[in-house]
């Protein structure tokens, strides 16, 4: 297959990349290396550095090329960020992802994967998060996803565009290769946060809340494997049906607090990790977890990694490896 796939050079879009290149498929690659690191993108793709919302790069991706399918993760990502600087995210995602998605209307691209997210359920009703479950962005991040999620599915009514819109959890780890991971910069993830102290990059990691309604009084939260994640894109791809139109939670189904976290590092590390608790971070509900039986029956997928252990172990392989992160 012919695929596009946009922020391939950032952390979940380039594991894909690297699995899409790996099975054989042809892969663009479009970043505009706000964020991403050209280093992540896998040799064998073909890279354009762009940004979707100029005119100029749209034509370059699409004049005189067919797609079998795009996979669209090129956006802003911070949920905290966008409580600060809500239009990067109700305007500048929202209209790379139009403008995408007009381009992909106007060249009959058969099928859409877009990289959506847990923020849609703000206060869960019920849990493990179903996708039944209302949708209720928490923050201008996920309202911008939702709105793009919504644009999908009009150019499926209008035009019959295959969409699949996967709502992650927390996605965390590293290839087992070593050789791409996570690099956010700041960093603001509490996986690599942690390994920054363990690495003796930070002295210390701070706790946001220990007084959740949770059994140890920190957060809980869905991580899963970067890879079982990665794998999970590729066989949505395949299994899209003309026509179809779908939205699928994607987690672990299995949660963690901060301080299991933090006590799964130490036996990784073998680091003493020191830890203090600070108060609540703005927006955090206590339990974030999913319930990926849709996806697993729709697909026959089910995550291969299901402890923390594998995770951290994972992304630890990457940090000792790359302790600056990607070369710049
Ligand atoms: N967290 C923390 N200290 C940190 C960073 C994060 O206690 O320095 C907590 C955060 O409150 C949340 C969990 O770790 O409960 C995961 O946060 P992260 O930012 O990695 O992902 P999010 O859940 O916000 O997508």
């Amino acid at each position: 297959m012919k695929l596009l796939v946009t922020g391939g050079a950032g952390y979940i879009g380039s594991h894909v990349t690297d699995l899409l290149v790996a099975r054989g498929d042809e892969v663009v690659v479009c970043d505009n290396l706000v964020n991403g690191h050209r280093a992540a993108v896998h040799p064998e793709a073909r890279f354009v550095h762009g940004d979707l919302l100029q005119a100029d790069t749209l034509r370059t991706l699409f004049d005189g090329q067919r797609y079998d399918g795009i996979l669209h993760f090129a956006a802003y990502t911070l949920v905290n960020e966008s409580m600060e600087r809500p239009w990067r995210y109700l305007r500048d995602n929202v209209l790379a992802g139009g403008n995408l998605l007009q381009a992909a209307a106007e060249q009959e691209v058969p099928r859409f994967i877009l990289s959506s997210t847990a923020n849609l359920y703000e206060e869960p009703q019920r849990l493990p998060i179903g996708e039944d479950e209302p949708v209720q962005p928490g923050s201008p991040y996920g309202e911008g996803k939702h709105m793009i999620e919504r644009m999908l599915g009009w150019m499926n009514r209008l035009q019959g565009m295959a969409g699949c819109s996967l709502r992650y959890f927390n996605a965390a780890g590293a290839h087992p290769e070593g050789h791409i991971g996570e690099d956010h910069r700041p960093e603001t993830h509490l996986i690599p946060l942690v390994l920054q102290v363990a690495l003796g990059q930070r002295e210390a990691i701070t706790v946001f809340g220990d007084d959740y309604p949770t059994p140890d009084g920190s957060c809980i939260r869905d991580y899963i494997h970067v890879m079982d994640l990665a794998a999970a894109h590729i066989l949505a791809l395949d299994a899209l049906a003309e026509g179809e139109l779908r939205a699928c939670n994607l987690g672990s189904g299995h949660g963690y607090s901060v301080l299991d976290v933090l006590e799964c590092a130490r036996e990784v590390t073998g680091h003493p990790i020191p830890a203090r608790i600070g108060p609540r971070r703005a927006g955090d509900p206590a339990v974030l977890v999913a319930d990926n039986d849709a996806l697993g029956r729709w697909l026959g997928w089910s995550p291969q990694h299901t402890t923390l252990q594998p995770i951290i172990a994972s992304a630890w392989n990457w940090h000792r490896r790359h302790p600056q992160g990607y070369p710049e």
